[in-house]
């Protein structure tokens, strides 16, 4: 998720500086909502028009324990709703353009859904959305959101509502409707020249007078349903798919390569993700970049530039992804704190230990920025991170716990945990984590943990320090014998209050 997601990135910033307190946005008890369980989405691009034509069945279920007798869903905010129906039943609708609670200019088509006989707990229906849309963006809210039907490039991303999320104008439930992993197919009838990308499998597609329709479906549960569609041409190389726009063949190329050696590294570690090939599909400059599930959409400049070639790892990294509840995913430790460690092993494997510090550096930099704005993060553990809404910091202090794990463990402890985590019939939580560690450590990880993964204080300072992680792993291995006495003989002094940095 978006860097996960780019967008979502930067929303978060943007929630962040509007000071919205997190509570605020959970009000509505998830219990009386209901969740999408599955799409099929069938669209007619017309890019001259700047237009298309959908038809969305969406399956949704109440996954509670009362009856639902209104469905909320949302919308992108030039659209136009020609009917909606629940096969087999029947149902009235409200149609409304609303702001997001907490950003007002943020505005979509609510489409309040009621079907004549509720909803019971456990059942799930069918409701049957045909639409028109004419996709402008909305990049008055959000610059890099330029999603367009356009015949230079069309681009449809989850964040525009470009098919019917299920949820309120709350901003919690907007992201938590594009999180919801889903089956999909798509169906998408483009004019004949163009090519489509979509992160999901492809199934066969077929001409049709001057039009190709091409068929997607999911490669299991995804969250995200992106479609470009653009003259791309197809460089195929290292297990990878690359979409790129016309004369960028050859930056696609080496991007290959790399990208196939970074692949090769985390599969050493971590064995094979699910899905096998791997697609990266271009974005003009200024869209952002972002990760699906075993794709990236990625923008043009990154084909050429060395230096952030570390942020496609992180991406690509992101490909191995540990399942857990909702309320865990918000405090971004599985997948950020996870990927940034991945993409700091595999920075080290590929282009050196000084490139590798200097991110590990960076990251403390970070760090110490959101404590600044943040006081409250200095004394919060990972477990509070959702809540307090305090995420950016595992991109940060989450992937040092990662690196102190490994200099206290060895790397190969380390990927036994997260392979642990991976497992795909699991849902991982803290308590499972711990439970990984303390199975591996043979007796030297209790302080580790209680600094690392209980209350933030020490290992707060430790991000605030100058310490290598292999010198802070150390510490734990001169203690390995430890009870609560000896850990206090090594963290003698009190720690010292973190100044409130001026805004
Ligand atoms: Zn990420």
């Amino acid at each position: 998720m978006r860097h996960h997601t780019l967008i979502l990135a930067h929303l978060l910033v943007l929630w962040v500086a509007c000071g919205q307190p997190a509570a605020e946005a959970m009000t509505e008890d998830p219990q009386t909502m209901a969740v999408p369980l599955r799409y099929d989405l069938s669209i007619v691009i017309e890019p001259k028009e700047g237009e298309a034509r959908v038809r969305a069945r969406v399956t949704i279920r109440n996954p509670g324990i009362s009856p639902i007798s209104s469905i909320s869903l949302l919308l992108y905010r030039l659209s136009s709703v020609e009917s909606l129906t629940v096969p087999g039943s029947e149902a009235s609708f409200s149609d409304q353009l609303v702001g997001l609670r907490e950003f007002p200019n943020f505005q979509f088509r609510r489409l309040q859904v009621s079907p004549r006989e509720p909803v019971r707990p456990g059942q799930a229906i069918v409701l049957d959305i045909k639409y028109t849309i004419a996709l402008r963006g909305y990049a008055e809210v959000l610059p890099y959101l330029k999603d367009s039907i356009d015949p230079g490039y069309t681009l449809f991303r989850p964040e525009t509502a470009y098919y019917p999320l299920v949820g309120g104008n709350r901003w919690a439930e907007y992201l938590a409707a594009q999180a919801q992993p889903v089956d999909y197919t798509l169906s998408v009838d483009a004019p004949a020249g163009l090519a489509v990308a979509s992160g999901g499998r492809r199934l066969e597609s077929g001409p049709v007078g001057e039009r190709v329709i091409h068929r997607f479906a999911s490669r299991g549960k995804s969250s995200r349903m992106d479609i470009a569609v653009a003259p791309f041409e197809q460089v195929e190389q290292e297990g990878l798919l690359v979409h790129v726009l016309p004369g960028h063949a050859a930056g696609a190329r080496r991007l290959a390569v790399q990208l196939g050696a970074a692949r090769h590294y985390f599969q050493s570690r971590l064995g094979d993700v699910a899905g096998g090939e791997f697609q990266v599909i271009e974005v003009p400059a200024g869209f952002g970049s972002q990760a699906g599930d075993g794709y990236l959409l990625q923008e043009s400049a990154a084909f050429t530039d060395a230096a952030s070639l570390h942020e496609l790892f992180h991406e690509l990294a992101h490909g191995w992804r540990i399942s857990t509840s909702s309320d865990l995913a918000r405090t971004r430790w599985f997948d950020e704190a996870v990927a940034t460690y991945l993409e700091l092993g595999a920075t080290r494997a590929l282009q050196g230990d000084e490139a590798a510090t200097a991110l590990a550096n960076g990251l403390r930099a970070r760090f110490a920025k959101v404590l600044s704005k943040r006081p409250e993060l200095g004394g919060a553990s990972f477990r509070e991170y959702g809540t307090l809404e305090l995420g950016d910091a595992s991109y940060s202090k989450g992937a040092w716990s990662l690196l102190v794990m490994e200099q206290l463990m060895g790397e190969a402890a380390v990927d036994q945990v997260l392979r642990g985590l991976l497992a795909r019939d699991k849902v991982a939580s803290f308590d499972a984590l711990e439970d990984e560690v303390r199975a591996r450590c043979r007796g030297v990880c209790d302080a580790f943990l209680r600094d690392w993964f209980g209350n933030g204080k020490a290992s707060t300072e430790f991000m605030l320090g100058r310490e290598s992680a292999a010198e802070l792993a150390e510490r734990y291995r001169r203690t390995s014998s430890t009870d609560q006495a000896s850990h206090r003989a090594v963290f003698p002094q009190p720690l010292a209050t973190q100044p409130a940095a001026q805004p």
